[in-house]
């Protein structure tokens, strides 16, 4: 067992580390040790006997942060046993508790998870059950204000207020779909944390359990919490109020999807004898990369302000470059990889950090024409793909033979002949008849009402299904997903596939069935693809990292390139028009965010123009850019002005380059800022 990690902390860090009992806050600018501190107080905490490993609960934002936090508190105890169970995401969390009392609920215990796509697809099927015109109301839209109205902890019932006239539509929407999902005994995300509370508030006996267990509750990037996240927090604390958040309030980043800095800000009026703490060394960046984020978020106005110092050297200049176009920043950032990063650095360590996730198709292309490695992190999601996404449904509806939903798509593949009035005629016999799919099926079977055909292809799945059911308790899960991908003609089906996609097919049901391996049963591991998340991936292997600023909360690299500073680009158009200087202040913290990933050397870029929606538009460098502290950044222009009417990466766009599309903004700006004379 390691005697003294405590030695790896600084006096202020050991403080946060040691006071332990009662509320404790601390409030730390970026890469200061926050997460440190947490990892090892809940270290602290076990080794001095204060808890067991399962009475503290520790809240994370990622489960990649989970497993990360897990590794290191088993690290802190070299070899033993020592797994924190309750430790990982508000949703994981919450789905531990659910499992175990879903009954309390009216739910069963092994109710499944829908994903986006799911939600999507049965909002579409209540939008048509009520003849609404499902192009004014987008699944989207409705999903969007569904969720804003779960994150304030609001189910149907609930909603008050005044609708405008869309929201009054939504919200007839918002009782069918959630009593639909309720019959399925499925849950969406946004249901696991609300679910959560209203077991805890409808059952003191069972809230009493946990909160008598959970002697001591840490929470990391508290900023970002919502109302109903934090609600949850509240019900668990025990009356001694031990709980300790960590946060900055200059990385809150999520308000679009309910956070509320509320919670952060009024903490020590909640818990009254709370103890703040503030770190103040800098042990990520270079001097140069930490000062140009301070200085850029001092623009801020809303804000508590710290001082942060950095442990580290000047370091480089930050780079500050211009670029012609947007393929042309795509060049110039591979060439700067290729030229000089691949010397000291390995591509795993180099990430590109984008405001949208659309920027990546340049950086992608130009990878691929030149053969650098390079992830995407945080664009489909493995378990989003077609093929993954059809056997686990076969897995879904084997452990729940109320998933309609996944049923639906077995039924589609492989091919079976049941067009969409068959569906349909079942789909009102099992809402007729008050039954799940696949027992109005059976019952449809028996009662005659298919057509020969299409009566011996639905007889054949129903057997197979109650087959593979009883399969599921004799073999193992992986097994179990071999045996279905012969039986059910899957395999057949890829065979007869000539397409060149079909190699990747078989590459990615070969990782499923690897990755099934690592979990116990069938339940945990379907439990596992409903709540990995886009930064859940293999992170292994001598890549490029392409993601957004938003998922790279947390997270920290040798060298971070962000490109694109361009007004409307980012600061984003679009929640500058929704949410006017409250906007522009979250987009200024993104900016923050994105500067502190990194620790050795930034290189921040903008384009002169760019292909916006199929369209060429001026693009005027962001204001953000105008705020950047020239003392710590070294500007260039790309000297690649070349000919570039040979533009076809765009549909059949062809642009003459000529002085036009220098927009008189851009002259201005490159004067004032030195970069022409
Ligand atoms: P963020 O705000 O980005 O989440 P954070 O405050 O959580 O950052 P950490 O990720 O905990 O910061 O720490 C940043 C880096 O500094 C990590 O690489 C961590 O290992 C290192 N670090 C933290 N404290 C110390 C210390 N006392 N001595 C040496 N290195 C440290
Ligand atoms: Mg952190």
């Amino acid at each position: 067992m390691e005697e003294n990690f405590l030695s790896n902390l600084n006096e202020d860090q050991k403080k946060a580390v040691i006071s332990t009992d009662g509320p404790n806050l601390i409030v730390a600018g970026a890469g200061s040790g926050k997460t440190r501190v947490l990892t090892t107080k809940l270290a602290y905490l076990i080794k001095n006997k204060k808890a067991w490993p399962n009475q503290i609960l520790c809240v994370t934002f990622t489960n990649k942060a989970a497993r990360e936090m897990q590794n290191r508190v088993m690290n802190f105890f070299k070899g033993a046993k020592n797994s924190v169970s309750w430790l990982g995401t508000f949703h994981s969390i919450s789905v531990k508790f659910l499992r175990r009392h879903a009954e309390a609920l009216g739910f069963k215990s092994n109710f499944t998870i829908l994903d986006t796509d799911d939600q999507k697809k049965l909002i579409k099927k209540v939008i048509e059950g009520e003849n609404l015109d499902a192009k004014k109301y987008s699944p989207q839209l409705i999903l969007a204000i569904i969720d804003k109205w779960k994150n304030k902890g609001q189910l149907p019932n609930d909603v008050k207020g005044k609708f405008d006239p869309i929201e009054k539509i939504v919200h007839k929407i918002y009782k069918i779909y959630q009593q639909k999902i309720k019959d399925l005994n499925c849950m969406d995300f946004g249901d696991l944390i609300l679910y959560s509370v209203q077991l805890f508030e409808k059952n003191s006996d069972i809230r009493q359990i946990y909160q008598k267990n959970f002697k001591y509750i840490l929470v990391d990037e508290f900023q970002d919490t919502n109302f109903i996240q934090n609600k949850w927090l509240n019900l668990l604390v025990n009356e001694k109020n031990n709980i300790c958040c960590v946060g900055d309030d200059d990385q809150s980043i999520y308000s679009w999807r309910g956070a509320e800095i509320k919670n952060f800000l009024t903490f020590d009026k909640l818990y009254k004898d709370c103890k703040i703490f503030k770190l103040q060394q800098n042990y990520r960046s270079t001097k140069n990369i930490l000062d140009t984020a301070s200085i850029l978020i001092s623009n801020n106005k809303s804000r508590i302000g710290k001082k942060l110092l950095s442990k580290k050297n000047d370091g480089e200049l930050v780079k500050l470059n211009c670029y012609q176009t947007g393929r042309d920043e795509a060049e110039g950032v591979s060439d700067i990889i290729e030229n000089n990063l691949q010397k000291k650095f390995s591509l795993n360590d180099i990430t590109i950090l984008v405001r949208a996730i659309y920027q990546t198709r340049e950086f992608e292309e130009r990878f691929l024409k030149i053969g650098l490695g390079y992830r995407i992190i945080g664009g489909m999601r493995f378990y989003e793909r077609a093929e993954i996404k059809d056997l686990v449904a076969y897995l879904r509806v084997i452990s729940q033979k109320t998933d309609d939903l996944a049923l639906e798509r077995v039924i589609g593949v492989p091919k079976k002949g049941i067009g969409e009035s068959t569906l349909n005629q079942i789909y009102t016999f099992s809402n007729k008849e008050k039954l799940c799919l696949e027992d109005a099926i059976a019952k449809m079977i028996r009662e005659g009402l298919f057509k020969p055909k299409i009566k011996i292809a639905l007889e054949k799945l129903i057997n197979s299904l109650n087959k593979w059911r009883e399969d599921s308790k004799k073999i193992k899960h992986y097994d179990l997903i071999k045996t279905i991908i012969d039986e059910s003609g899957y395999s057949q089906m890829l065979k007869n596939k000539k397409d060149i996609e079909n190699e990747n097919r078989l590459e990615n049901i070969k990782e499923l069935i690897r990755a099934m391996h690592d979990y116990e049963n069938l339940q945990s591991f379907l439990e596992h693809v409903s709540l990995a998340t886009s930064i859940d991936q293999n992170w292994e292997g001598d890549k490029i990292n392409l993601m957004t600023m938003h998922a790279a909360k947390g997270l920290e690299f040798e060298v971070v390139f962000l490109p694109g500073w361009e007004e409307g680009l980012f600061p984003h158009q679009k929640s500058l028009e929704e949410k006017g200087d409250f906007a522009l202040e979250e987009e200024r913290r993104l900016a923050y965010v994105g500067i502190t990933r990194a620790k050795q050397e930034a290189f921040i870029s903008f384009a002169m123009r760019r292909v916006y929606h199929g369209d060429w538009v001026d693009a005027l460098p962001s204001r953000f850019v105008g705020e950047l502290p020239e003392k710590n950044i070294e500007k260039n222009e790309s000297q690649n002005f070349k000919d570039d009417t040979d533009f076809d990466f765009n549909q059949d766009i062809q642009i003459e380059f000529d002085d036009e599309y220098r927009s008189p903004g851009w002259e201005r700006f490159k004067r004032k800022n030195k970069l022409i004379k």
